[in-house]
């Protein structure tokens, strides 16, 4: 067997046909967990032993993460040498590398700053104010995602200014000076030398537009163009795909549109479906076998996608074991979630011996994560956050990290608004705003009049002046230092140089004493960084390389710890393209899954996509869980369980008895009943008993459910034998649970308790051993 054969023996037939096809466009479209990445894994594989040269690939990934591992993949069936030297990483990372390079056509230096969203909703904050206008009505976060959307279809300020259209919808939402926001935000992030996640693309753009040279340099460098997750591309990065691939056509795509879950960034599920107008030649290729999961989680996943009118149909199927239902659990409270899940991972690390690292809680949306947090260190379960606010997004790491990007591009004032008074020297808000309106004045950059401040007659007394001067000195002597530094040295000098770790050290307070812990964490990882590009022969080790490392993070690659050992939680979003063994979807609830946000179809069908998404991250059991109550926003609402476990066929569920109860038999609803139980976003909005309280909520139910059982008599009571309705309780075999009901069948006194994941159990007060806590 040749080198070629031997690669493609780990593939199916399908799978082996779309690597080895490599004369024109091709296109994968198929289910979660059928191999697209492998394919693509073991595409670039082929064509390096083909004997293309790894320069000239380029393939590009969701996250970072993602390019990492697919390199490390490559490296195993190649040979480390090879997969060095691939252009593989996300859109933003490879193009702003290849901005750099390319600034000065676009009026940037090559050491211009990457704002990240905080960076540019400040700064719409100060022009929002600047225009006089209510930042009530223009909220920066709505303005941000209005530039973002016109950014990422290719529409610069002054086309956002002259289209009739968007001033019409603008106004409808009465914000009719956006285009004017947005134009002050381009010119002053020009001005600071500084671009957006989406200026990243629009200049990318923008460059292959003007400058056909620029362009035909890459299309030759690239010979080879394959991209991941292309579901999830928007009209920005499909066009520079378009652009890089038509001429010579060779381009591999691989994506699923039932996993497209990020239209709220301006996402075009169009792009993928579209695929063959853009180019007519493709091959499109179909992979109908789910290697992650088993029978059960693939038909369950099946079933739930299939209520999506908007789909390409997909056969799924799965050879894998018929494996576990779906066991889905409801606790009273978000609080008794937490632990019950905790309790699930608990058992099942003991009972089946999966490492910690085999478990994923997903969640969607991040806030989320607090109340597993506590239960599981109750249960001394590690675990590890994606996302959230990452390290990167603590205050005393921005502070330096504030620096370092004025030392890069002085011109930068989200930078230099942040530290110019960081640590405290005295130089008060009334003298910034004086440098920052006698910029703007001129036209200039704060930096600038800072550097002059005579000549732009900035008017302040000579006390301040010394000041300034002296801030102005220090920076300038990190820049004149910075080119023979690498990271490591630099982010000392700027420590201890401005006076940072002498501020943090002045109290002893755990506060302090943590971030002085963070800050000792970011130089020793400058360090490593250093350490690791010169081990893998890289000369660039200074702030430049490391700043641009950082200011690409994405979600999944914030994570607060890279120990291997550790369950894992992140939201739904995050969760794309990973597996793990073991899968907790919790917080499955009317007004948080779906979102309360959402209202449309399409939107509906988007949610759908991500339940989708979730389901499908399980390869062995997969389990989901709801609460009746939750804490949300600082009130306490009762909620609904998702329609969307409606939607799964529950021969592939084990649902708890009380959905049954509620929700279970839902084919015999009239569609009226269906929009009651299922519509509402808190139970408040449905015909309630009297009492709000749970408990008795609960035994309203129960009593209905026992009259109507018939038969022999039975008869609902308060309390019995010191157990009452509500009460806590412990059991020797099923652990803490609720008692729910409790009723006398033939004069035998039965409490109903629900032992969350344990299950809700009948027992006979006689016999079981139930102890009040
Ligand atoms: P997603 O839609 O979630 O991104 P995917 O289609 O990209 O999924 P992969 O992640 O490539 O799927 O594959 C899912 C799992 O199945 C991986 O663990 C992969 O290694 C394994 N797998 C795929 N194809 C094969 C095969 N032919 N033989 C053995 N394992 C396979
Ligand atoms: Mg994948």
């Amino acid at each position: 067997m040749n080198q070629l054969e031997e690669l493609l023996s780990h593939l199916n037939e399908s799978q082996r046909q779309a690597v080895a096809y490599n004369e024109g466009p091709s296109l994968v479209i198929a289910g979660a967990g059928s191999g697209k990445t492998r394919v693509l894994t073991y595409k670039i594989a082929y064509l390096l032993l083909s004997g293309l040269h790894p320069s000239s690939i380029l393939a590009l990934t969701f996250t970072n993460k993602a390019a990492r591992e697919m390199k490390e993949r490559i490296a195993t069936l190649v040979g480390r040498d090879k997969a060095k030297w691939l252009w593989m990483g996300t859109f933003h990372s490879i193009f702003s590398r290849m901005l750099r390079a390319e600034a000065e056509k676009l009026g940037f230096t090559s050491g211009f700053t990457i704002y990240d969203t905080a960076d540019s909703k400040s700064l719409l904050k100060t022009i929002i104010k600047e225009l006089q206008l209510d930042d009530k009505v223009y909220k920066p976060a709505v303005i941000h995602g209005r530039i973002s959307f016109a950014k990422n279809n290719l529409l610069t300020a002054d086309k956002y200014q002259s289209n009739g259209d968007l001033y019409k919808a603008d106004s409808a939402a009465r914000i009719p000076r956006t285009g004017d926001i947005y134009a002050l935000y381009a010119s002053r992030c020009r001005q600071a030398n500084a671009m957006d996640f989406d200026d990243l693309l629009l200049y990318t753009n923008i460059l292959f537009r003007d400058y056909p040279d620029v362009l035909n340099n890459y299309r030759q460098r690239f010979a080879f163009i394959l991209v991941d997750e292309y579901q999830d591309t928007n009209f920005a990065q499909h066009l520079i795909v378009k652009r890089l691939a038509e001429q010579h056509q060779r381009i591999s795509v691989v994506g699923d549109d039932a996993q497209s879950i990020y239209s709220f960034r301006g996402a075009n599920i169009d792009n993928i479906l579209k695929f063959k107008n853009h180019f007519p030649d493709s091959k499109l290729f179909k992979l109908e076998q789910n290697y992650r999961s088993t029978q059960n989680i693939v038909a369950a996943a099946n079933s739930l996608i299939q209520k999506n009118k908007t789909q390409i149909q997909k056969n799924v199927f799965s050879e894998n074991a018929k494996g576990q239902r779906i066991q889905v659990f409801s606790a009273m409270t978000d609080t008794e979630e937490g632990f019950n899940i905790a309790n699930k991972v608990s058992e099942i690390h003991l009972t089946q011996h999966h490492p910690f690292s085999d478990f994923a809680i997903l969640y969607r949306t991040n806030a989320q994560s607090r109340i597993f947090e506590e239960a599981l260190r109750k249960r001394n379960i590690p675990y590890k956050i994606y996302g959230g606010l990452s390290f990167y997004q603590r205050k005393e790491i921005k502070d330096v990290l504030a620096y370092f990007r004025l030392v890069i591009n002085p011109y930068d004032e989200e930078a230099l608004k942040r530290v110019i008074n960081y640590p405290a020297r005295g130089i008060g808000d009334t003298t910034v705003g004086k440098i920052s309106d006698c910029a703007h004045l001129h036209h200039v950059s704060m930096w600038e009049v800072l550097s002059d401040p005579l000549q732009f007659n900035l008017g302040v007394n000579a006390g301040t002046a010394g000041k300034l001067s002296k801030f102005r000195e220090l920076i300038f002597s990190f820049i004149e230092k910075s080119p023979q530094l690498d990271a490591y040295e630099m982010a000392q000098e700027v420590v201890k140089g401005a006076g940072i770790m002498a501020d943090v050290s002045v109290d002893t307070s755990p506060e302090n004493l943590s971030k002085q812990e963070n800050l000792q964490e970011l130089v020793s990882g400058m360090h490593e960084f250093c350490e690791q590009r010169v081990n893998e022969g890289e000369t660039e080790i200074g702030l430049v390389s490391f700043m641009s490392e950082v200011s690409l993070l994405t979600d999944q690659d914030n994570t607060n710890d890279e120990d291997a050992e550790k369950l894992t939680m992140m939201t739904i979003h995050s969760a794309k393209g990973l597996e793990f063994r073991n899968v907790f979807i919790v917080g499955m609830e009317e007004g948080l899954f779906p979102s309360g946000y959402v209202d449309s179809e399409s939107e509906v069908e988007e949610e759908r996509r991500l339940f989708y998404v979730a389901i499908t991250r399980a390869e062995e059991q997969c389990f989901i869980s709801y609460a009746k109550s939750r804490f949300r926003n600082g009130q306490l609402n009762f909620q609904n369980p998702s329609r969307f476990l409606g939607d799964i066929d529950q021969q592939y569920l084990d649902l708890p008895i009380d959905y049954k109860t509620m929700y279970g038999r839902r084919q015999e609803r009239s569609i009226d009943q269906e929009r009651e139980l299922f519509s509402s976003p808190t139970a408040y909005n449905r015909p309630q008993p009297a009492s709000t309280n749970v408990g008795s909520h609960e035994t309203n139910k129960w009593k209905k459910l026992s009259n109507s059982s018939g038969g022999s008599t039975t008869q609902a009571v308060q309390s019995a034998g010191g157990i009452a309705v509500g009460n806590t309780v412990r059991h020797e075999k099923f652990g803490i649970g609720q008692v729910v009901n409790i009723e006398n069948v033939d004069g035998n006194n039965k409490a109903t308790v629900d032992f969350g994941t344990n299950g809700t159990r009948a027992l006979l007060l006689k016999y079981a051993k139930l102890e009040v806590i």
